[in-house]
């Protein structure tokens, strides 16, 4: 469904994704893990169109990254950036209202449905500020599940949360994971997290793919020295 084909990025000087080759099959969760710097971000980036290839292409559902393509793509922060001037329940119906044209109804009736999956169907009223990190994250997920993508990035999603609700955020994500057929890219430092829902695991050092798996052989049978050395300063 997702596929990067020889892309190569730059800045300035610095090659920060040389020559990357990958895939994500349909309904597949796939985790990328690496050292800071070493290109992680920036493919979701890529990937959300925030930043373009300087060579190489980028392939979703078969078809080029383009504004269209773009929409079967949805993101998750480290930062929620959810609107602060808006309640809960606009949060979530903002975009399939203006982006996909639902009509008030239809979106917020599937943005109560999705507010209630993650355990805010109490919130619809609140503001961003009247929550807690954990319970706006849960809210920046229904918001991006709102738009139906075909993919869900999740960009380090629990490491701005207070410890004690990072699992309830995780809770969230696994369930999503068992119970939709939504392809999911991962970027994440917590490795049980990675062990519970991917498929397939990417290790990544200085802009390529050096070892790729299921996580059992990632975490447990690693077969790069290099791989060996980032789990055991992370685990
Ligand atoms: P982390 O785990 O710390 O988030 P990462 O693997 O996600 O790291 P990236 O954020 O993708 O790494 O960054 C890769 C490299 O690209 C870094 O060296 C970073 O300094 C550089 N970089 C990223 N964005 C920019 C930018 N807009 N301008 C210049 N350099 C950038």
């Amino acid at each position: 469904l997702v596929r990067f084909e020889k892309v190569v990025k730059r800045f300035g000087g610095n090659t920060v994704l040389d020559q990357l080759d990958f895939t994500v099959d349909a309904g597949k969760h796939v985790t990328l893990i690496g050292p800071s710097g070493s290109g992680k971000t920036t493919i979701l980036r890529l990937l959300m169109t925030l930043t373009q290839p300087d060579e190489g292409r980028i392939l979703v559902d078969g078809q080029p990254l383009d504004k269209e393509v773009r929409k079967k793509i949805g993101m998750v922060f480290q930062q929620f950036n959810l609107f602060p001037n808006m309640r809960v329940l606009r949060n979530v119906t903002e975009a399939p209202v203006r982006v996909l044209g639902l009509s008030k109804d239809e979106a917020t009736e599937r943005a109560k449905e999705l507010l209630e999956m993650v355990g805010l169907g109490d919130k619809l009223d609140a503001y961003p500020t009247q929550l807690s990190g954990g319970q706006q994250q849960r809210v920046a997920i229904a918001r991006a599940l709102a738009m139906r993508p075909k993919v869900l990035l999740l960009d380090e999603v629990t490491s701005a949360l207070d410890p004690e609700l990072v699992a309830g955020v995780l809770d969230v994500l696994r369930d999503i994971a068992r119970t939709t057929d939504i392809t999911m890219l991962c970027v994440t430092h917590e490795m049980n997290f990675a062990r519970d829902i991917s498929d397939r695991v990417l290790m990544f050092d200085s802009g390529r793919v050096i070892e790729a798996g299921p996580p059992e052989q990632i975490f447990n049978d690693p077969q790069q020295q290099r791989t060996r050395e980032f789990l055991s300063a992370v685990l």
